[in-house]
């Protein structure tokens, strides 16, 4: 039964016919929907220094960010961006409820960018669509309704290709040279949002979305949310317009997305759109009164005073100050290349004839600068007194790893114990790497036990 209900084949199903809408919130979504896609679209085409702007390459483990390449050495990166993001929608959605589900999460912005655009242009508004649903299969519903599930069609495809833009790169996708895995999930993703866009809509809000569930918990009294003023608006009747009250007209409730009358207070499938504001503002400017549907608060309606700084709000912020911070530093002291120096195996130490004790290492260093010129390292070491360094610069185009051996020889003259700490420098002009190291002589050279 449940199964049924999410699937919406249990019969209870109401279909929504939201009405279009006009207005200053509808304008602002429409900025941050322009944003977003021009993120998906153009990011994964924009080169910098020869590598996309955005690449998460998940087979070689890399991501490719404005010219930097992170790898999994840089997982640190990866919490912290988690830690910031778990934490934004944690501030967000104290001070403004469900701002993440009207203004940016997917869902909405494809619906409402491609596919209420689209419906509109091909079966007309609310009225329209409504009527022409409730009569017999006719040639006019046919065609318009084939058109409209083949555009569909069309741009569950290129929302599907955009996204695994991000994953397998935009040109070789585009040109069909990614691997079939990418076309797999191109086909996967294709499937998902049309079945979303011809059937699901609202319905993945109510019972599907996980951040539905539990933003309850991340508000309070004094969030933000868009409700009705009930003291100025009840009782509803048609003559109370002059006076600022509710006519009744019904306009907050056919434009609902969600298919809900917000005058019954704050509801779970409410995304904060705010299309019931502007659908509101419309009608009450008409009698030169303020809208009765707004952002306000518990505490507001309450009679007390907002505030926007309280210990929930305050404490997300200062997590999210100590984030930014954290990640400023790491990045600015993150230099662009790996290194890492391991003894060669099976060897500990070999004498030499000359009178020379030998510990062979093998040094591993990955340039991982976008740039596609060659870095070339310089190797030194510090720490051992008078100690013989055999080891070549190394020059490594962009992304290249390269293991090269590194012998390091003391002569058995010099005082020292059976282990010595020492370090190996590795410097290119982008920066330093400090790496610690053991030196074994295998017995005291030179006497000091
Ligand atoms: S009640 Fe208003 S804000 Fe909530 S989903 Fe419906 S139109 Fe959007
Ligand atoms: S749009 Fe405003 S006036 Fe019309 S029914 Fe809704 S709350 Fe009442």
């Amino acid at each position: 039964m449940a199964v049924a209900r999410i699937l919406g084949m249990s019969g209870t199903r109401e279909w929504v016919y939201p009405q279009s809408i006009q207005g200053a919130f509808m304008r602002l979504r429409r900025g941050t929907f322009l944003a977003l896609h021009l993120a998906l679209f153009v990011a994964p085409w924009v080169t910098v220094k020869g590598f996309p702007l955005l690449l998460v390459d998940l087979p070689r483990r890399e991501v490719h960010l404005v010219g930097a390449v992170f790898t999994a050495a840089d997982t640190i990166f990866l919490v912290l961006l988690l830690l910031f993001l778990a934490f934004s929608l944690f501030f967000f959605t104290a001070v403004f409820g469900r701002v993440w589900c009207g203004y940016a999460c997917p869902q909405t912005v494809f619906l409402e960018s491609w596919i209420r655009p689209i419906e509109m242009w091909i079966e007309g508004d609310r009225t329209q669509r409504k009527r022409r649903d409730g009569r017999g299969l006719s040639w006019d519903k046919a065609w318009r309704k084939g058109v409209k599930w083949v555009l569909f069609l069309g741009v569950s495809f290129l929302l599907a290709m955009a996204m695994m833009s991000i994953f397998a790169g935009a040109r070789p996708l585009w040109m069909g040279r990614a691997s079939f895995a990418s076309y797999a999930l191109v086909a996967i993703l294709t499937g998902f949002w049309y079945l979303d866009f011809t059937w699901f809509r609202e319905q993945f809000c109510i019972y599907l979305c996980p951040y539905a569930r539990f933003q309850s918990a991340l508000t309070d009294d004094e969030t933000l949310l868009v409700s009705y003023d009930e003291p100025r608006g009840e009782p509803r009747d048609k003559s109370r317009g002059p006076e600022g009250g509710c006519i009744g007209c019904q306009k907050c409730v056919v434009v609902c997305p969600q298919g809900i009358d917000i005058r019954d207070g704050f509801q779970l499938e409410c995304i904060q759109c705010a299309r019931c504001i502007d659908a509101c503002q419309s009608v009450m400017e008409r009698f030169d009164q303020p809208t009765l549907v707004r952002y306000s608060s518990i505490a507001t309606d309450g009679g007390k005073k907002h505030r926007a700084f309280r210990p929930r709000t305050l404490t997300y912020g200062m997590l999210l100050t100590v984030l930014t911070v954290a990640s400023t530093v790491l990045l600015m002291t993150r230099v662009p290349f790996e290194a890492t120096v391991n003894r060669a195996p099976g060897s500990l130490f070999q004498v030499d004839q000359d009178g020379y004790v030998r510990n062979t290492f093998l040094l591993k260093i990955s340039n991982n600068a976008a740039a596609r010129e060659a870095v070339t390292y310089h190797v030194e070491i510090d720490g051992i007194e008078g100690a013989e360094l055999l080891v070549q610069d190394v020059s490594l185009e962009g992304s290249e790893s390269r293991t090269i051996p590194m012998v390091v020889r003391v002569s058995l003259g010099t005082d020292l114990q059976r282990t010595v700490p020492f370090h190996v420098n590795v410097t290119s002009s982008a920066g330093e790497l400090r790496l610690a190291t053991t030196f074994k002589t295998g017995v005291s050279v030179g006497g000091t036990e």
